[in-house]
């Protein structure tokens, strides 16, 4: 018998979070067991970070073998698997250069210090304006806080950094007004993660890249949770019409393990010249050899289209459950990473269907109050898909009551 528990939580742990009463202990694929060995199964993916579900074969074998050679040097040296990582996402996206971080925060912190200093470098001091969304996240950092659009993360830690502005998502307009020569980057979520699951039209997409050109501004997408596959493409900015000029990467890029990364262009990169940026971990050998190992296994067509035809089973199952049960408005996102907004009589309460849906049997999560979110395994078998969707339909039936 363990000597912790969830009481040990609120012992010894800051309160900033609220952990669920079972502690999950083991996993294995889409499932896990907790301390009382139940039995879920997880469309949580720890936020749409496991990609490849718990304890993949090919992870734990990189893992396996990277510990046995080289854990740690700092970037007084470099290392193989964090070039090797690097030459990967090169080769398979717009960008040309990469700098390692060890998590989505800190890869967009990197990203909003090198907009200001390529700004900077290439125009005048005075062009360091950054715009971005309502409801956006990026972060928890106070840089990110403050880029994000959510007031609720930057409450209390006032004075914020300055030079940030606002508009609505999806709304070429708002952005338009507000946009000028003194604005460096615009910073946007392809798919609006935290914000509910908002996927916006091709045409604002394009039109904030057009916008960005006419005004020398920079466009930075945020694809830390959109990333690595979840959404049927490599990356979501594959499905629009648009490349960015700074990429974001983390969270399924390790797929567990804690890893981010920031991509961009030679000419950009060249603003982060010795000694402007830094961190300890970043590019650490264990971390890319997980990383360069799950990208191997996510950047395969099987896999790709895999999430696809995945995405269409749940998309129709949830139909069927809301034919009976008739609690959602749509079913949004793309590719494995997908929002069930609530109807009017149930907005507020996605906790409660959270909630339900665990004691059925199955990890979800939410996106803001209104929204239910999944962000199941990319493999997740067709077995585990039903197992965990007959429990949504519990969970569901038991809220509706
Ligand atoms: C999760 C998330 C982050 C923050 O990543 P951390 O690894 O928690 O720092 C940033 N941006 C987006 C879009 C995210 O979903």
């Amino acid at each position: 018998m363990s000597e912790v528990s969830r009481a040990t939580f609120d012992e010894v742990m800051v309160p900033n979070y609220s952990p669920m009463t079972m502690i999950p202990v083991k996993g294995e694929g889409s499932r896990i067991w907790d301390s009382e060995g139940k039995e879920y199964i997880d469309f949580a993916g720890g936020i749409a970070v496991n990609a490849l579900g718990h304890c993949h074969p090919v992870m734990v074998d990189a893992l396996k073998q990277q510990a046995d050679k080289l854990w740690h040097m700092s970037n007084v040296f470099t290392n193989e698997p964090a070039l090797e990582l690097a030459q990967k996402l090169v080769s398979n996206t717009f960008a040309e250069k990469v700098f390692f971080a060890n998590s989505g925060g800190e890869a967009n912190e990197a990203a909003f210090k090198l907009v200001r200093k390529y700004a900077k470098d290439n125009f005048s001091p005075e062009k360091n304006e950054i715009i971005a969304f309502y409801q956006g996240f990026h972060g928890r950092t106070l840089f990110t806080v403050s880029v994000g659009g959510q007031e609720k993360y930057t409450q209390g830690f006032e004075p914020l950094p300055g030079g940030i502005k606002h508009v609505e998502y999806n709304n070429l307009e708002a952005l338009a007004e507000v946009i000028s020569d003194k604005t460096c980057a615009v910073v946007m979520e392809p798919i609006q993660g935290e914000g509910g699951i908002i996927v916006p039209d091709n045409e604002f997409v394009q039109g904030v890249r057009d916008l960005c050109d006419k005004h020398s501004a920079l466009l930075v997408f945020d694809e830390v949770q959109t990333g690595l596959g979840r959404t049927g493409k490599l990356y979501a900015y594959m499905h629009t019409s648009v490349t960015p000029d700074i990429m974001t990467t983390a969270k399924a890029l390790g797929g567990g393990f804690p890893i981010g990364a920031m991509l961009t262009t030679d000419k950009i990169a060249k603003s982060m010249n010795v000694g402007t940026h830094g961190s300890t971990y970043g590019g650490n050998p264990l971390g890319c050899a997980v990383a360069s190992a799950v990208f191997d296994v996510i950047n395969t067509p099987e896999v790709l289209e895999g999430v696809m035809a995945k995405r269409d089973m749940i998309e129709q199952r949830i139909n069927a459950i809301n034919e009976k049960h008739n609690v959602f408005t749509e079913v949004r996102g793309r590719g494995l990473l997908v929002g069930c907004a609530l109807k009017e009589e149930y907005k507020g309460r996605a906790r409660d269907f959270m909630n339900a849906t665990l004691e059925e049997g199955a990890l979800i999560l939410m996106a803001g109050p209104n929204v239910l979110r999944m962000a199941p395994s990319l493999v997740v078998t067709d077995e585990e898909l039903t197992a965990g969707l007959d429990a949504l339909e519990k969970g569901i039936a038991k809220v509706v009551g």
